[in-house]
C-alpha cells in the first residue's frame, strides 16, 4: 500500500527590489531564515552580487537573483507572471543627500518614477502587499524630540523629497483602493552588519555617512573623521542621531508583513531605538570596539544637519510588537567585524 503524501505547503514568497544592497541582503538572511522564500530583482548600479552569494553561505538557503531594473516595464512583466508573490520589500533606490542636491533627476527618476512602475506591475498582477523604505528624512528639520508619526513632514533635500512623494502616493493608491496592504518604515540611522561579518556596508565612494566613515578610518582606509560641527546644542556640542542596527531594522519589516497580513491598511512606523548619540560618542564607541584610536578634526557644520534626531519608537512597539535588540556596543562590534575582515568590502 502506497502512503498518501500530504503536500509539503508553499512557502510564503517575497520580492525583494534593491536585495543585493547593504540593508537589503540583511533583509535577505533573516526572511530566508524565517522561512520567506525570496527573489530579488536588483540593477547593481549600488552593490555587488557577491551579498547575495554571502547571503546563501549564512544561511545555507538558495535565493533567485535577477538582475534588473524597476523601471523596466518588460523586466516587471516578466518577474511578476513568472513568480506568486505574496509580498514586495521595495528598498530599491537611490540615497546619497549630497549626489541629490546636483542630480535631483536622477532621483525623481530612481525613486519615484521606479517606484510608480512597480506599484504599477503589482496592481496589474493583483499583489497588493508593500513594504516601502521610508527615512526619517521625512520629517525636515522637527523642533521636538523624540518625533512622533504624526509630527509634520517637510523634507529639506531632493532624496528627502522623493521619498515623502512615494508616501503621498501611497497614501492616494490606497484611499482609491482599500485592498491594499502598505506598510511605510521611517529608518533612523541603519548601522552595523550580520554577525558573521560576511555583508554589511560597502559605500561605492568616500562615505558620506558618519559609520562608514570612522570605519574605514580604523582600518586605514581614510585618514581622519571630520566632525562637521561642535557647537550644537547637545550634550557635547556635536550633532545627536539615532544609530539602530541594521538586523533590528529588518526584522522591523518581517514584523511588518505579519501586521499587514492582519488587515488590508496603510501604516507608517519609525524604525529607531528612541535613544540619541552624539558624533562623539561614536568616535568613543568605535575606538572601544575596534582597539583602534580614530583621529578626528573638527569642521564647519554641514548645510541642512539638525542638531538631533531620534525616534520615539511606541508606534512600532505597541503596533507591530517590535523594538531593537542591540547597543551601540554591538552595532560597533559588528561594522568593525566586517570592516576589518573586508577592508575593501566585495571587491578585493
Ligand atoms: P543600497 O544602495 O545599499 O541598496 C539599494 C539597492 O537598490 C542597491 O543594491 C542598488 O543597486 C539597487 N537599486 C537602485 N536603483 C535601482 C533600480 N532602479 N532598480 C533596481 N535596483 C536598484 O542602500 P541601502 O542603504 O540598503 O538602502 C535601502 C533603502 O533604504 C533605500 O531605498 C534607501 O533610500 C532607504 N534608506 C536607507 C537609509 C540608510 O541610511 N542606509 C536610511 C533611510 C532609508
Ligand atoms: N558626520 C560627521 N562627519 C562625517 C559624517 C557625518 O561629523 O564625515 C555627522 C553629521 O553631521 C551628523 C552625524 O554625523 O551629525 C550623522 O550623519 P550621517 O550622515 O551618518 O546621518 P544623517 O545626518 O543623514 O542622519
Amino acid at each position: 500500500m502506497t502512503k498518501e503524501k500530504t503536500p509539503t505547503p508553499k512557502k510564503p514568497q517575497l520580492l525583494i527590489t534593491g536585495g543585493a544592497g547593504y540593508i537589503g541582503s540583511h533583509m535577505c538572511v533573516e526572511s530566508l531564515q524565517a522561512g520567506y522564500d525570496v527573489v530579488v530583482l536588483d540593477n547593481l548600479s549600488n552593490s555587488s552580487p557577491k551579498s547575495l552569494a554571502a547571503v546563501e553561505r549564512i544561511t545555507q538557503k538558495q535565493l533567485t537573483f535577477i538582475e534588473g531594473d524597476i523601471r523596466d516595464d518588460a523586466k516587471l512583466k516578466e518577474v511578476f507572471s513568472k513568480h506568486q508573490f505574496d509580498a514586495v520589500v521595495h528598498f530599491a533606490g537611490l540615497k546619497a543627500v549630497g549626489e541629490s542636491n546636483s542630480e535631483p533627476l536622477k532621483y525623481y527618476d530612481n525613486n519615484v518614477h521606479g517606484t510608480l512602475r512597480l506599484l504599477e506591475a503589482m496592481a496589474e498582477h493583483d499583489v497588493k502587499t508593500l513594504v516601502f523604505s521610508s527615512s526619517a528624512t521625512v520629517y525636515g528639520m522637527p523642533e521636538q524630540m523624540p518625533i512622533r508619526e504624526d509630527f509634520p513632514t517637510g523634507a529639506i533635500n531632493p532624496y528627502g523629497k522623493t521619498k515623502l512623494n512615494v508616501e503621498v502616493i501611497l497614501q492616494d493608491l490606497y484611499a482609491s483602493d482599500p485592498s491594499w496592504r502598505i506598510g511605510m518604515l521611517r529608518y533612523f540611522n541603519p548601522v552595523g552588519a550580520h554577525a558573521s561579518g560576511e555583508i554589511g556596508e560597502d559605500p561605492s565612494d568616500i562615505p558620506n555617512n558618519l559609520m562608514p566613515y570612522v570605519s574605514q578610518v580604523a582600518v586605514g582606509r581614510l585618514k581622519e573623521l571630520s566632525i562637521f560641527g561642535n557647537d550644537y546644542d547637545t550634550h557635547d556640542g556635536t550633532g545627536v542621531r539615532d544609530y539602530i542596527h541594521v538586523v533590528d531594522l529588518v526584522q522591523g519589516h518581517l514584523k511588518a508583513l505579519e501586521f499587514l497580513a492582519t488587515k488590508p491598511q496603510l501604516s507608517v512606523h519609525n524604525l529607531g531605538t528612541g535613544t540619541g548619540y552624539s558624533v562623539l560618542d561614536i568616535v568613543q564607541a568605535f575606538e572601544k570596539a575596534s582597539g583602534t584610536p580614530i583621529p578626528y578634526k573638527m569642521a564647519p557644520r554641514r548645510e541642512g544637519d539638525a542638531a538631533k534626531s531620534y525616534a520615539d519608537p511606541a508606534k512600532a512597539k505597541n503596533e507591530l510588537g517590535w523594538t531593537a535588540q542591540y547597543d551601540l556596543e554591538r552595532m560597533c562590534a559588528d561594522v568593525w567585524r566586517w570592516q576589518s575582515q573586508h577592508p575593501n568590502g566585495y571587491s578585493e
